[in-house]
């Protein structure tokens, strides 16, 4: 791997995530070696993956180098490596590109798509936590539009024309609000051969509300919102089976359609070696204490989605958002930094700091500590966050500059097929499988 050993203790982190990278970010500068591994040479912004399935933004605004974090420092190397497994015994893993001691080893690989062991859901659906799977379902959006134009079958163009989201928390509300945004404002201009009425976007949820994570308020907001935009919600509603053209539910409901979008939930994505008792099994995420140290390893830690940490507050284990995945990582630096100092270590605390899902231009809605909020309001402080958050003065401007244009064009100026999907589904099966 080209790493060489110095004298400083060695900190491997497995992941380059938003909790890998606030770790990485705090230990540029401290005495000790970090190395960061990821099977991708850039950090992915996720909360804006939707943004660019549905052509809103480019691919490069959202993604960030990760060597352009590691320059600032000789002390933190990067290397772009698929990590296989873990050999305690040994402190040594193994990757797709040789093997690598460590003193500290951080674990912060996320989380992956689950399908609840439907294997044709996994067979024929498309899901979206890399870039190279939104890129997958911005093109397979265009491709049935324009397939739509020429099909003289009226049976398939109805197909082409629906879209299904199953799974109504912020992924799939956001992700079908930004669809009925294509179908109100592009699809009238760009296919004046499709009557936007023939096109339907339906957003499937088990439970009895959309966005259930959040405050009943905010439920309801989102679900005025939705349809607003025109999205049809079928609530208390769970999918049995997509061959890759029907969809058959539990209810009476049966929907053909050629985009079939599953927002369903998410499991944790942990790499192999560890003892069984690291892990809870059900959440497939690594049992942790309050100092991130995964059950029964002292000097292997695990922060971000993959990490279960009980407390009081959160019997269940911090939300896999964002947020505790930057506060652990950051602590976790703090906390390394302290062993390697001979200090005591820190419990960790979880500041919650609110949630949000936008629906749509000027509808987003708010749970803060004090109260709900939603509308215009909602929807700006949603922009200023996710701006914030974007990692990069670069990305930031070209967000808020595309935003602007955007919102004054109503347009979206992504709408690209740069890479068919259909067609290549086999090849690309790789971007599909890559969690
Ligand atoms: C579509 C979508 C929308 C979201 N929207 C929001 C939102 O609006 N707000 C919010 O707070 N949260 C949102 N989330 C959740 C949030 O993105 C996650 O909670 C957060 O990314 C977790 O950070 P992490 O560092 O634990 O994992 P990740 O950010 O997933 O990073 C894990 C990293 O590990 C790498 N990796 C994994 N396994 C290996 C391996 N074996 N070898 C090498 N590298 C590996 C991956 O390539 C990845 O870079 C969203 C998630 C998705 C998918």
């Amino acid at each position: 791997m080209n790493i060489p050993r110095t004298n400083l203790p060695r900190v491997v982190i497995i992941g380059g995530g938003f909790a890998g990278m606030a770790m990485l970010r705090k230990l540029i500068g401290e005495d000790v070696q970090t190395v960061i591994l990821d099977r991708h040479n850039y950090h992915t912004f996720q909360p804006l993956l939707y943004q660019v399935s549905t052509s809103g933004l480019e691919p490069d605004s959202i993604a960030y180098p990760m060597r352009k974090i590691t320059r600032n420092s000789k002390k933190c190397l990067f290397r772009m490596a698929e990590v296989k497994s873990i050999n305690p015994e040994k402190s040594l893993i193994e990757t797709s590109i040789g093997d690598l001691i460590y003193d500290y080893l951080v674990i912060a690989t996320g989380s992956k798509t689950n399908f609840f062991g439907n294997k044709s859901i996994e067979d024929n659906g498309m899901w979206m936590k890399t870039v190279p799977q939104a890129l997958n379902i911005r093109s397979l959006i265009l491709e049935n539009l324009e397939q739509a134009v020429i099909t003289d079958d009226p049976e398939l163009r109805k197909a082409l024309l629906n879209f299904v989201l199953v799974g109504a928390g912020p992924t799939g509300v956001e992700l079908s609000g930004a669809i009925a945004e294509l179908k109100n404002h592009i699809v009238p201009n760009d296919y004046p051969d499709i009557n936007p009425n023939e096109m339907n976007i339906h957003l499937l949820e088990g439970l009895d509300r959309v966005l259930p994570p959040m405050s009943e308020k905010s439920s309801r907001k989102a679900h005025e919102f939705l349809e607003e935009l025109g999205v049809k919600i079928h609530l208390n509603t769970m999918v049995e089976e997509y061959d890759g053209h029907l969809v058959t539910t539990n209810t009476d409901l049966k929907l053909k359609t050629e985009t079939f979008i599953w927002a369903a939930g998410v499991t944790g994505a942990p790499v192999k070696g560890l003892k069984a008792e690291a892990m809870v099994e059900k959440a497939n995420r690594y049992e942790v204490n309050a100092f991130n140290q995964i059950k029964g390893y002292d000097n292997i830690f695990a922060i971000g989605d993959i990490a279960l940490m009980q407390t009081q507050e959160y019997p269940k284990g911090h939300p896999m958002v964002a947020q505790p995945a930057i506060q652990q990582g950051k602590h976790l630096a703090t906390n390394i930094m302290n062993i390697v100092e001979g200090k005591k270590l820190e419990a960790f605390k979880y500041k919650d700091k609110g949630t949000m899902a936008t629906v749509g231009r000027n509808r987003a809605v708010v749970d803060l500590d004090k109260g709900s909020f939603s509308g215009f309001l909602a929807w700006f402080i949603w922009m200023f966050v996710h701006l914030w958050f974007l990692i990069g003065f670069r990305n930031r401007l070209v967000t808020f500059f595309n935003w602007l244009y955007n919102y004054w064009n109503y347009d979206k100026a992504a709408r690209l097929i740069i890479r068919p999907f259909k067609g290549y589904e086999k090849q690309m099966k790789v971007d599909k499988e890559e969690i």
